[in-house]
């Protein structure tokens, strides 16, 4: 189905009780994948059944691929946030998964690799989807000699504190780990962690890495809070107020070299756009986006018509607003800004469908739901070469493409549903030992004398303690007032 607008519009995908409709090739590619081939479904579903697979995807999967992942019935398939992909990995092994496969990049296999290892569950196989390296543009950036030379500054300062995102390598952890102590974040955590950091160790100076926009972003929202009373802040975190939220900004240090490249494409061009296109419609910004755009979401979070945060935030956002509409019966049409990459339409195209038809069969009014595809007329394309498997430039018409255009990240879409059933059809048929190539990379050499694995993981465990207690754990507390044995050189 397709609607009309004018040519230069951004991409959009409607989403009514009736059905699902498209404006733009993009948004009609994504809306066809919504509805996939009854008898690929029931084949993925068996095979995963019979052979005991689990399948932990990232939001950010190809829609195709996330189309047939939310029809399977299969118990053991989990899309979710990078974090809680490493979880459900290990519930599923506990409930019985004698494989996983992780469909996301490098960094998030091995996240989940650790995570089992740590649960006991290190005879459980993990695969990704492609032989070759997935990388990650900001995993990259923190592999840098520049990276390097900011962890060394960071040494350097008696009381540092390294919070680095997710998004990085194991071996980056550790490295990270032996110079600075640090925690792993992620989007959904990081703006608590950093709070919470700053109150439980008041001299701690934080060192955030390596995203560029995410550490801007975060001093922009930090910087905000001093816009708020004393009482908002406390709502926020109760040991913080005005003093400490500017004793916090003044020990508050991020990297500048290093950028999603899916992220980048939401610049100043794209804000202008959606203020000007786009004027009544909510705002939704991820933490990775660059600075215009996280301003906007950010002044749209303000009066309640927009969120900035992680993909999660995002999605319960939009979830909440299209409730409300339902219940009060207010707004016969919704307009979503989505800012960030496009494979979050597949989880908000669900919910939303969910609930629209809750209601409409409880006899309630149903809104329209539009989501707006932000997308530059400058654009990333995948080359399909190993030695420059990304350049810049448009892959289709209207600068974007589910190919590899702008707004769907290359790395990500390596994990094809090709590549998911080549993988199934093979585990168990052939001997263990062929498909060792798409194991989590093993780091073989030591870092600072211990296992990449073993210290790598210990930023991660730093993050795990403090998702479960809600402040940082005893050990990291005492590394960061104490004094740092001396690794760097
Ligand atoms: S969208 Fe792609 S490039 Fe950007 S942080 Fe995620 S994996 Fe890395």
């Amino acid at each position: 189905m397709q609607y009309s607008a004018p040519a230069t519009a951004f991409p959009v995908l409607r989403i009514e009780r009736r059905g699902i409709s498209a404006r733009g090739s993009f948004a009609e590619a994504q809306a066809s994948y919504l509805r996939p081939d009854p008898r690929l479904v029931q084949k993925l579903d068996d095979l995963l059944s019979k052979k005991r697979i689990g399948v932990v995807a990232h939001f950010y999967m190809d829609p195709e691929l996330q189309g047939v992942l939310a029809s399977c019935k299969h118990p053991h398939i989990h899309v979710s946030d990078s974090l809680v992909m490493a979880d459900r990995a290990v519930q599923m092994a506990k409930e019985g998964a004698e494989h996983i496969v992780v469909l996301g990049v490098d960094f998030m296999s091995e996240n989940v690799r650790a995570m089992l290892d740590v649960a006991g569950f290190e005879h459980v196989p993990v695969y990704r989807a492609a032989e070759a390296e997935i990388g990650c543009s900001l995993a990259e950036a923190a592999e840098s000699p520049a990276y390097r030379a900011y962890l060394e500054r960071a040494h350097s300062r008696p009381h540092a504190l390294h919070v680095v995102y997710i998004n990085t390598s194991l071996r980056t952890k550790a490295l990270a780990e032996g110079l600075v102590p640090t925690i792993t974040c992620t989007s959904s955590n990081v703006v608590k962690t950093i709070l919470q950091a700053a109150a439980q160790v008041p001299e701690a100076e934080i060192f955030f890495g390596p995203d560029t926009y995410m550490g801007e972003n975060l001093k922009a929202l930090f910087t905000s809070l001093l816009d708020l009373d004393e009482s908002a802040i406390r709502a926020l975190h109760p040991a913080h107020d005005h003093a400490s939220i500017r004793a916090l900004l003044e020990r508050y240090h991020y990297f500048e070299e290093g950028a999603c490249i899916v992220h980048h494409m939401f610049g100043e061009d794209v804000a202008r756009r959606v203020r000007e296109e786009h004027p009544d419609a909510f705002v939704t910004a991820h933490l990775e986006v660059p600075g215009e755009m996280f301003r906007l979401g950010l002044e749209a979070q303000r009066v309640g018509r927009g969120v900035v945060g992680s993909t999660s935030n995002i999605l319960d956002f939009i979830v909440a607003k299209v409730k409300e509409a339902i219940e009060t019966g207010r707004g016969d049409r919704l307009e979503f800004v989505l800012g960030t990459e496009s494979g979050m339409v597949t989880p908000i195209v669900r919910k939303v469908e969910a609930l629209l038809d809750e209601a409409g069969r409880a006899g309630k009014a149903t809104p329209t739901v539009d989501i707006v595809f932000p997308v530059a007329s400058e654009a990333i394309s995948t080359t399909g070469e190993a030695a420059l498997p990304v350049v810049p430039g448009v892959a289709s018409g209207e600068g974007c493409s589910v190919a590899g255009g702008c707004a769907t990240c290359p790395y990500m879409k390596m994990n094809s549903l090709r590549a998911l059933m080549d993988i199934v059809e093979r585990v168990g048929e052939v001997p263990a030992e062929s498909l060792s190539g798409l194991y989590p990379k093993h780091y073989d050499e030591p870092v600072f004398g211990r296992s990449a694995a073993e210290l790598g993981g210990v930023p991660i465990l730093h993050m795990r303690a403090f998702q479960a207690e809600g402040k940082l754990p005893p050990d990291l507390e005492r590394a960061i007032r104490g004094p740092r044995e001396a690794n760097a050189g």
